[in-house]
């Protein structure tokens, strides 16, 4: 049993294909999906899409920093956000590779995402790139006001920062997710990362459609691809396959009070 944290299903809805990679995924032992909101659509989807599968999709909602500039309905997310198929916020983050310019408006997003997610008690799904120290200063804030259980705080996902970085992030009590890119060859530094998180947190993601793992890449990544990461990093830690995947859905039904 694989379970994939991390899917963005929107690409495979629209194409009429989510049934197939449901199928799919069960054929290649990924029995759980956490499909992922960011805009009202996809926020929309991922709980629809729950609610069909509900032995196998489970939904995350939120607003990701691409939804700084626009003012998506604050009521309808409130509302989602109370469904029983949601068990996470996100994704959201900061992101100034791409959107240096706009830091402060995705700064103010993601407090409010955080709020939101201190409210329901749910954990949060983050996106981080090149902005470790803004999002490490909110974390830091976020974990200190934090009521909600102490290994239900949150995950960083698609992990490409370096060891310090994610030596703070567990000492704050968040997971660590990795997809497809561990597999990359020039991935060697995210490799070391991969060897030192501790076994009950550590999570596997397919960041679907994104990033298709190595053998895959190329090709549109879909949950079924997990396995290829999970191969991998079981490698890394000198564990079985076997072994690493139920680890990872031993933590991801920690992290998302899942059903064991
Ligand atoms: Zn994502």
């Amino acid at each position: 049993m694989i379970t994939d944290t991390h899917v963005h299903f929107d690409p495979f809805a629209a194409a009429g294909e989510v049934d197939a990679i449901v199928n799919r995924a069960a054929v290649a032992g990924v029995t759980r999906m956490i499909a992922i909101g960011g805009n009202p659509a996809a926020n929309r989807l991922a709980v629809r899409l729950a609610k069909k599968f509900p032995q196998q999709i489970r939904a995350v909602v939120g607003f990701d920093r691409d939804q700084a500039k626009a003012s998506p309905s604050r009521e309808e997310l409130a509302a989602l956000a109370k469904e029983p198929e949601v068990v996470g916020i996100g994704e959201t983050g900061l992101d100034y590779y791409y959107e240096p310019e706009n830091s402060m408006e995705q700064q103010a997003l993601l407090s409010e995402m955080l709020a939101l997610a201190r409210g329901r008690k749910l954990p949060v799904i983050l996106h981080n790139r090149d902005s470790d120290e803004d999002m490490l200063r909110m974390l830091r804030e976020h974990a200190a006001a934090w009521k909600g259980e102490s290994d239900r705080i949150g995950v960083l996902h698609c992990y490409t920062g370096g060891i310090e970085m994610a030596k703070t992030l567990l000492d704050l009590g968040f997971f660590i997710s990795f997809s497809g890119i561990v597999t990359f060859r020039n991935a060697e530094s995210l490799r070391q990362v991969a060897e030192i998180v501790p076994a009950d947190r550590i999570l596997v993601e397919t960041d679907s459609p994104f990033l298709a793992p190595v053998p895959m890449r190329g090709k549109t990544n879909e949950p079924a691809f997990v396995a290829h990461v999970v191969e991998l990093v079981a490698k890394l830690r000198n564990i079985s396959a076997a072994e690493f995947a139920e680890q990872t859905s031993r933590n991801a039904a920690r992290l998302f009070a899942l059903p064991i």
